[in-house]
């Protein structure tokens, strides 16, 4: 009898043993590729449209002779005060909110003007709050002005009021954590440089126009993240992760990396954008150089129609590196590496 459950326990610890070099093999593949590959499965085409409940030709009154895009009639007794306009650069969908709305708006008031550049628009009530949305087919700036009960909006390409326009994207957010160790969310590292980076273009006086992906937790689609940079037809597209190993252990491995678009055959490419960042990256931070890699097997990197460089800052699965990761100083000096590739992009001719 014993000796049958000797020979069990030795049968089943073999199988066991074999299941887990395997899983350990296959499965903590927790390496960058991976993780987007992942996200980019669940996400693409997953873009959050506002259903078209209008058809923009036939609810706005074809109008020539106005001094704007659009005139809005608003419901009786809502001024300016009570009108809050949000521009969500990331759907490009343009939220005109007032308070005590109407129950049927398109059918009570008029909109008049052009309905170039406008794909769908719908009027839905939110609690007390009647809400018109616009959602455009590129990333626009709103001119506002309210007269006699309207409000006049224009559209205006950012290309047209700034020099430069870029978009900045933190990798992962909310419940895509990317690679996570020792309790640290890639994520919230990425964030975190990304917000530095965003210090320094706040204070920055030139006419340069950056368009964040995310400043907080959120978790935008891969798509939407892509699309802002095509609708804005950014001049620069630069996404921040951080890398891990592709066993998912903690090893010897760290530096930077920069994932190019090797599709891209103009002649301010995307790899040359990539080598700009790698450069300025590792000689801000004093990381080890680990070269750029061909990156069109990432979903943001093949659907960029303008020049993107994905930056793997770091490797987190670097006890030393992850430590330094997770510091201000060094989120600083990462954040300063970036907006001096970008200056020097621009110097370049991008
Ligand atoms: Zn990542």
């Amino acid at each position: 009898m014993d000796e049958i459950v000797l020979k069990w326990v030795t049968v089943l610890s073999g199988i066991l043993t074999v299941i887990v070099c395997v899983s350990v093999f296959f499965f903590p593949d927790i390496h960058e590729r991976a993780v987007l590959a992942a996200e980019q499965q669940k996400e693409v085409g997953g873009g959050n449209l506002i259903a078209t409940t209008a058809n923009p030709k036939a609810v706005v009154e074809q109008s020539k002779d106005l001094n704007a895009q659009l005139k809005i009639a608003l419901p009786e007794g809502i001024s300016k005060a009570d009108v809050e306009i949000e521009n969500d650069y990331v759907t490009q969908t343009i939220y005109i909110k007032f308070a005590g709305g109407v129950d049927d708006y398109f059918e009570q008031y008029a909109i008049k003007g052009s309905s170039d550049h406008i794909a769908s628009m719908a009027y839905y009530k939110d609690k007390e709050e009647g809400v018109i949305a616009l959602q455009l087919d590129q990333v626009y700036e709103l001119k506002n002005r309210f007269k006699k009960g309207s409000l006049y909006i224009d559209f205006i390409d950012p290309h047209d009021i700034y020099d430069k326009v870029i978009v900045v994207d933190a990798g992962h957010g909310s419940h895509a954590a990317g690679a996570v160790k020792l309790g640290i969310s890639e994520k919230s590292l990425n964030l975190a440089i990304v917000q530095q980076l965003k210090k320094l273009f706040d204070e920055d006086k030139r006419r340069i126009r950056v368009y964040y992906t995310r400043t907080s937790d959120t978790n935008p689609t891969l798509d939407q993240r892509v699309q802002l940079a095509n609708k804005a037809n950014a001049d620069l597209f630069i996404s921040v992760h951080n890398n891990s190993d592709a066993t998912g252990n903690f090893t010897k491995v760290k530096g930077t990396q920069v994932m190019y678009s090797e599709s891209d055959d103009a002649k301010l490419s995307s790899k040359k954008l990539a080598e700009i960042c790698l450069k300025n990256v590792v000689d801000t931070t004093g990381s080890e150089n680990r070269g750029l890699l061909k990156g069109d097997s990432i979903y943001i990197i093949r659907t960029s129609k303008v020049p993107v460089a994905l930056i793997e800052v770091g490797f987190m699965t670097n006890y030393k590196e992850l430590d330094l990761l997770n510091s201000t100083s060094y989120q600083k000096k990462a954040a300063e590496g970036i907006y001096n590739a970008i200056n020097e992009a621009f110097q370049e001719g991008y």
